[in-house]
């Protein structure tokens, strides 16, 4: 396949963008190679600057859930770009957003708007540190909350070790507010809440991870969390900036059944504009400013554009909808799985509604430390020989891979060729 033109554009863009791209994932370092730079998205496809089609299943990283071009939010948009691209002042599109938000999700009681996943995760944070007058948090290794000081951290060797911060720039006196534990491991919690409990002011996780691949909860895991937090007096976030309106019309909290105390969100509430939002207790939520102390503001918070685009997206999005997505990635996820197996390929697959993952690996994979046991040299091939035959994968073998409602049984058949083929292109192993 001839991507010289993207390979010209990237050499381009590195001369006044640092690594040619403005956000990491995107540079491809996680599987060789350089950038695809694409003109145009249609339905399941994307079309790059040498005029070659993908079959998508980045989805612009979750809110193409509708597939590219969904005409009800191209619609909205044009229309509100002729009324006003923005104000900086309050309009009816907020409300009504804010409004459907809370009827999907019950835990949600009101709902501040913010511009991404990062600054929805920072500002439930704050908002939690100033509720409960406590500065330590919990997250759990592997899952990614976005780029913020906090959440910029690994956990030491050992559980329950103070974090120490995994990027330049974040200060130490920062990074040792945060303790890591290991995901799926209720052992692990729980010493963490009966050693600091009554320090944390939140633990923060993202329900399903999707940020090391797609792992699931396992059953009771956010039961217990939600136990804990109960027990400590500490806010239970759930981050939903994936999983909201991806995996369910009230987001994973409405399919595993358990309410957090704040939700943030991001990605399918936008469709694809720059928004995220974190809401949650009505008790809680009040401590914000500027009815109560916490400070938290934004210049483009609640943008039109934004706010009419997310709207259409989610009346799209029905519970027929969802059911729907689920079946068809469940198809492609089977699939893939029958035809690894005829390969003698070991791999793990996971699947929820229109998010799935797949791993290079003989064993189950239940937390970080089975992601990073990956054969990631594997999947760097495969990612390369999925790309030459059409399919556009996660450049990296620790995201998720996301469908839309545009996926449709032949487009899924394309795929399964496309991934047989991969499979039985790949060297062999040694
Ligand atoms: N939280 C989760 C679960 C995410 O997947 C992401 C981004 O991928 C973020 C937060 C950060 O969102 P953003 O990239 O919009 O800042």
């Amino acid at each position: 396949m001839d991507r010289s033109t993207s390979n010209a554009l990237f050499e381009r863009a590195t001369q006044t963008i640092p690594g040619g791209v403005n956000s990491p994932v995107r540079a491809f370092n996680g599987v060789g190679g350089s950038p695809v730079f694409f003109t145009r998205g249609e339905g399941p496809h994307l079309w790059d600057a040498d005029g070659n089609r993908y079959i998508d299943y980045i989805g612009s990283w979750g809110p193409m859930i509708m597939g590219h071009g969904f005409a009800p939010v191209v619609e909205a948009v044009r229309q509100q770009a002729e009324q006003a691209i923005g104000f900086g002042a309050p309009t009816t599109l907020e409300i009504e957003l804010a409004e459907e938000i809370c009827r999907r999700v019950p835990s949600i009681e009101q709902v501040r708007m913010v511009n991404s996943g990062t600054e929805a995760t920072m500002s439930a944070i704050r908002l939690a540190r100033g509720h409960t007058g406590r500065d330590l948090i919990l997250k759990c290794t592997g899952c990614y909350h976005g780029h913020s000081d906090s959440l910029l951290v690994k956990a030491g060797s050992g559980v329950l070790t103070l974090g120490i911060p995994n990027s330049p720039g974040v200060p130490e006196a920062i990074a040792s507010n945060t303790l890591s534990i290991a995901f799926n491991d209720p052992q692990a919690a729980r010493d963490a809440f009966a050693s600091y409990g009554d320090q944390l002011a939140c633990i923060i996780l993202e329900p399903i991870a999707g940020n090391m691949g797609c792992i699931l909860p396992e059953p009771g895991y956010l039961a217990l969390l939600r136990e804990l937090c109960d027990a400590h007096g500490v806010v239970l976030i759930f981050d939903e900036v994936m999983t909201g309106f991806r995996v369910s019309k009230g987001g994973a909290q409405a399919l595993y059944g358990v309410t957090p105390d704040l939700t943030t969100l991001g990605k399918v509430i936008g469709a694809g504009l720059p928004v995220g939002a974190f809401g949650g207790r009505h008790d809680i939520m009040r401590s914000l400013a500027p009815v109560g102390p916490v400070y938290q503001a934004g210049t483009l918070s609640g943008n039109p554009l934004a706010m009419a685009a997310g709207l259409a997206l989610l009346n799209a999005l029905t519970n027929d909808a969802y059911t729907a997505l689920n079946a068809q990635t469940e198809r492609l996820v089977a699939g893939m799985q029958a035809r690894a197996e005829a390969a003698g390929e070991p791999m793990q697959f996971a699947q929820v509604c229109g998010m799935f993952g797949l791993f290079f690996s003989a064993k189950p994979v239940r937390q970080f430390d089975d992601v990073a046991a990956c054969d990631t040299e594997r999947f760097k091939t495969f990612f390369h020989l999925m790309l030459d035959r059409g399919v556009y994968l996660a450049p990296s073998a620790f995201e998720a891979g996301f469908l839309s409602a545009t996926h449709s049984d032949s487009i899924v058949d394309e795929t399964l060729t496309a991934f047989a083929d991969s499979l039985a292109a790949l060297p062999p192993r040694g």
